[in-house]
């Protein structure tokens, strides 16, 4: 669901869409992370504008505030694949303790697991 903020990047760069330096965006424009911690998204409206920084290597597209629409509340089923996933994510493979965390992919297994192999 997040394919069409990469599609063609470079078509859009060429396109007249206003581009702003990172920090410097108009009010009432922001990100889709601006808009999604007032728990709005952008709904249907297309691309207003655009940020870059890093010298445009990092760019992220920005939406009109006053268009956004506030986020449908979660579904029960997508509360409980969400808590499912993110009970796997935090759980260690070795000792089936959860964690307040997720475990580290680096290790596969909790700090304490880890450091006993290790050991
Ligand atoms: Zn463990």
């Amino acid at each position: 669901m997040f394919r069409t903020e990469f599609d063609d990047p470079e078509g859009v760069r060429h396109g007249g869409l206003l581009t702003f330096n990172y920090r410097f965006a108009p009010d009432g424009l922001c990100t889709r992370r601006q808009l999604a911690a007032e728990g709005l998204t952008p709904g249907r409206q297309p691309i207003a504008a655009q940020i870059k920084w890093r010298r445009g290597k990092r760019f992220a597209y920005l939406y009109r505030r006053d268009l956004a629409v506030p986020k449908r509340p979660a579904t029960d089923a997508q509360l409980r694949a969400l808590t499912k996933a993110w009970v796997a994510l935090s759980t260690c493979p070795s000792c089936k303790t959860e964690y307040g965390y997720y475990i580290p992919k680096r290790y596969g297994e909790c700090l304490d697991c880890f450091e006993q192999a290790g050991a």
